[in-house]
């Protein structure tokens, strides 16, 4: 099996069986942020429950392609205990990534680097990145919330 093999059956494993699907209605504290890929058609609300700093959780429900579904699976376990600031950044390496530019691999982990093929479909990029961009503008908020 060679190791594009093996980032499509993560990529796969997370569609089928993504990780902290589904939104929380009842805590008001969680912020969501809605976001929409007209290109594809990839539509998806992401949660972010940040406490004391840290985020303690992150929901997304939506529909779409394999790429964005499991993308939102995938950010949700990359972000989930890491302090708001550090989440922040760890975007930013995944969309070094996404680019296909180096990325530091300390901050990112786990299976967000099997996106590094993404790049070479141009057309994908925004299927990847949209949960992404959305919990990236749920911490903004956030911390512009906390300055004020
Ligand atoms: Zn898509």
């Amino acid at each position: 099996m060679d190791i594009k093999d093996l980032y499509r059956q993560v990529i796969m494993d997370h569609y089928k069986y993504p990780k902290n699907k589904g939104l929380n209605t009842e805590n008001l504290n969680y912020f969501t942020v809605h976001m929409h890929n007209p290109s594809c058609g990839d539509d998806m609300t992401v949660q972010v429950l940040v406490e004391n700093d840290l985020i303690t959780d992150v929901r997304h429900q939506g529909t779409g392609c394999s790429i964005c579904c499991s993308s939102a699976s995938v950010l949700s376990e990359t972000l989930k205990a890491k302090h708001a600031n550090d989440g922040l950044e760890i975007i930013h390496e995944f969309y070094e990534l996404i680019k296909g530019l180096p990325y530091d691999s300390k901050k990112l982990e786990g299976d967000a680097i099997v996106y590094q093929t993404v790049h070479q479909f141009p057309a994908r990029i925004k299927c990847a990145t949209l949960a992404w961009k959305a919990a990236e503008a749920a911490l903004e908020t956030l911390a512009k919330r906390k300055d004020e």
